[in-house]
Parts: C-alpha cells; sequence; structure tokens
C-alpha cells in the first residue's frame, strides 16, 4: 500500500504529535514560519508512506489528510476524516 499525505501548514501548531507517531519517518517540521508562527510539518520523505494515517489520528487540528494507492491503478482515496478547511 502507497499513502500519499496533505499537510494543511496553516492550520498546523508545529506541536511534533505526527512527526513523533509516523512509523515510517516521513513527517519532518518545516524551517520556515506559517502565518501564525509556528513550524508547520511537512511530508519529508513521501516517498516511504504507507497511507498508514496514524499522523492524521494524532492531529489535534485536523490538518492532515491521507490517500492511499491500491494495486489496481484506482485513483487515491481518501483515508480517514477530512481535515478542516
Ligand atoms: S500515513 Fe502513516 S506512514 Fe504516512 S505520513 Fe502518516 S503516519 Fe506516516
Ligand atoms: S500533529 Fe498536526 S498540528 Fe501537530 S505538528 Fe503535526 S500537522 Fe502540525
Amino acid at each position: 500500500m502507497k499513502g500519499v499525505i496533505k499537510i494543511n501548514g496553516e492550520h498546523c501548531k508545529g506541536c511534533r504529535y505526527c512527526t513523533e507517531a509516523c512509523p515510517a519517518g516521513v513527517i519532518a517540521l518545516s524551517a520556515d514560519f506559517n502565518r501564525s508562527g509556528y513550524f508547520p510539518a511537512i511530508g519529508k520523505h513521501p516517498e516511504k508512506c504507507t497511507g498508514c494515517a496514524i499522523c492524521a489520528h494524532m492531529c489535534p487540528e485536523l490538518a492532515i489528510e491521507v490517500y492511499r494507492h491500491n494495486n489496481h491503478g484506482e485513483k487515491p482515496r481518501a483515508a480517514q476524516r477530512k481535515g478542516r478547511k
């Protein structure tokens, strides 16, 4: 299974829950501030993402969306609840 994450950097508070929870080491904090003055999470190693969605479930700000590819060439599907808009 292959996953794709989308992180809303403007909603991120830089708490690091996702960076600590990701078993594949995909996520890191950016070196740049967001508009609220936090260092937001970014997908540093997106090729390693399995689509497990642990990061999205850990995020208190609902800033992460996870999509999963299956092995049949279909479009990626949302793997968890929708994030904040
Ligand atoms: S979906 Fe899983 S592997 Fe992918 S970034 Fe989130 S915690 Fe890491
Ligand atoms: S858990 Fe959410 S708020 Fe915390 S660093 Fe990750 S994306 Fe940002």
